[in-house]
């Protein structure tokens, strides 16, 4: 998968992250402006959307604090998938 995100593709990969960073189910990597995903969580939407606002803050340049950047990636993240019923988390 590869999201068009102003105006560059960043591609969506999927691996196993187990071992690499364990704490993490994904991350955006700004260096390769690839989006990381562990595989066993592919299907999981929240991880995508917060990732992808991590993406759109690189592209735009913005400079963030770094807890405020993880409150609005996971807010965003939180507003879509919660409130559009597209939320695969598992209960
Ligand atoms: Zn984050």
């Amino acid at each position: 998968m590869r999201l068009n995100i102003f105006g560059k593709y960043v591609p969506v990969v999927y691996k196993d992250l187990t071992g690499e960073d364990s704490d993490k189910m994904a991350y955006y990597d700004s260096e390769d402006q690839v989006i990381y995903v562990d595989s066993p969580n592919k299907d999981d939407l929240n991880l995508l959307c917060h990732e992808i606002v991590h993406a759109m803050r690189d592209r735009l340049h913005i400079q963030m604090d770094d807890g405020l950047e993880e409150q609005l990636a996971q807010n965003v993240a939180d507003v879509i998938t919660d409130n559009f019923n597209l939320s695969l988390k598992h209960e």
